[in-house]
């Protein structure tokens, strides 16, 4: 009964097919809008294996693993387990642009949104940002972007998209793969499947001795690939082939994974016939989202930086070399909320830098600090930790929230986390 199972519910009641919905919580987060359908039977607080018996389809929310003790019940059952985005691909005709990755997703969403926008097409995204897809299942597109999870693709079978793409990848949600890294990597492959046009990061780790057929796909890297990077004096530019289509200084954005973000995001609409000089100047406009790598304050030639949606150790090394090269103080590294079970052990190499101070807090903090346990201090909460960096800071730092994370120990999302750290910073300025 969160915002997906409730875009579910009302899927299925346009149809007039009334489904039973639970949750296992006892005041799930949508339960006011399953109250207003009046025909509709639920059940909280815990599984109701009845139900899961008597089904013929069972719709699962991504945050529910294929794992759980219901599902395997069911699966042995022999009943069919598929999730919103199923039904989605299976309703439409439209065509779809998918986009997955474990970091720059929303990122490259937005980007791609706004340069079919501004090329006069009509598109609607959905997905993992936030949006569910089913809310936009009747809008008149011409066009869907769909943001995907590995949950999602978990249970998806039926995705047929005009374009897709892995961004990256890196170790994230092991609590929900046990078998490892590789069927995280397997999971996120699935948007390949039947897949019109794919585009696939050649240099990522993960991805290139991955069994996918590459002979025919659109190839991108830093440095290898159709689309890639090239550094010219100090400068990094967009480059397609042998064409050099962008100095990277006239981005918005910064870092190297942002000039990424703008590649991913020029070779799915340039895949698409999209107007060169429409994509370029749509780029030259992005300003970045909200909680990733955000100022929000500036003081004494301090920088406090948002990057509440850094939630794996991919992303906390990507804030690491944004700040690193230019730093003239320490940059002071907020670490902290719930692990997900990661290895960080891969970030000890960027901690060790001795411009580095580590800062700990939440249900993983007494991992955190042993990466470097030297330098680093436990402070149990997030307004702890601010309030004992503001006594210490000196001109020339950066104080960096980019937690490797999930906010959900203490915070009810990565968004909340990044607004009272917010809020914490400018209150203690006052
Ligand atoms: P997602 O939707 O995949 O979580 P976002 O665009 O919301 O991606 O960014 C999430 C975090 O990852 C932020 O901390 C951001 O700075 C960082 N990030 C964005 N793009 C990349 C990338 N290409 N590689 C590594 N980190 C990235």
């Amino acid at each position: 009964m969160g915002i997906t199972g409730i875009s579910c519910l009302k899927f299925f009641i346009s149809r007039k097919i009334y489904p039973k919905i639970m949750d296992f919580n006892y005041k799930p987060q949508c339960i006011a809008h399953v109250l207003k359908f009046k025909d509709i039977i639920y059940h909280v607080g815990s599984i109701n294996y009845q139900w899961i018996q008597e089904s013929n389809l069972i719709i699962t929310s991504p945050g529910i693993p294929l794992f759980h003790p219901a599902l395997i019940y069911a699966r042995e059952k022999g009943i069919k387990i598929i999730g919103d985005i199923e039904i989605f691909v299976k309703e439409t005709n439209i065509p779809i642009i998918a986009i997955t990755g474990s970091n720059g997703k929303s990122t490259v969403t937005i980007m791609v949104k706004n340069i079919l926008k501004s090329a006069g097409i009509k598109v609607y995204i959905g997905g993992n940002i936030g949006i569910p897809a089913l809310k936009i299942l009747n809008y008149p597109a011409e066009i869907y972007i769909l943001e995907l999870s590995s949950f999602q693709l978990e249970t998806t079978y039926s995705l047929k998209a005009k374009v897709a793409i892995i961004l990256n990848i890196s170790p994230d949600h092991m609590n929900r793969y046990p078998i490892g890294m590789m069927e995280y990597v397997k999971t996120k492959c699935k948007i390949y499947q039947h897949a019109k046009k794919y585009i696939i990061n050649v240099e990522d780790e993960f991805l290139k001795n991955n069994n996918i057929d590459k002979k025919n796909c659109i190839t991108l890297g830093i440095e290898k690939g159709e689309y890639h990077l090239t550094k010219i004096l100090n400068d990094f530019w967009l480059c397609y082939k042998s064409k050099k289509l962008l100095n990277t200084k006239e981005l918005l954005i910064s870092g190297k994974h942002n000039y990424m973000n703008a590649l991913s995001a020029f070779s799915i609409v340039h895949s698409l016939n999209v107007n060169i000089e429409i994509i370029l100047k749509s780029l030259k406009k992005f300003c970045g989202l909200p909680h990733r790598l955000q100022l929000i304050y500036e003081k004494n030639n301090v920088k406090w930086i948002n990057d509440s949606k850094s939630t794996n150790i991919g992303s906390t090394k990507s804030a690491i070399e944004n700040f690193l090269p230019n730093i003239e103080g320490k940059i002071r590294l907020i670490l902290g909320g719930d692990g997900k079970s990661a290895n960080f052990s891969p970030l000890i190499p960027y901690l060790k830098n001795e411009k580095i101070k580590i800062y700990c807090y939440g249900k993983s903090e007494q991992e955190l600090a042993k990466l470097c346990p030297k330098k680093s201090i436990c402070l149990k909460t997030l307004k702890n930790v601010i309030i004992s960096i503001k006594k210490i800071v000196k001109s020339g730092d950066v104080v960096l929230l980019s937690p490797s994370c999930s906010s959900l120990d203490q915070f009810s999302s990565f968004e909340e986390r990044g607004n009272m750290f917010t809020k914490f910073v400018k209150e203690l300025y006052k």
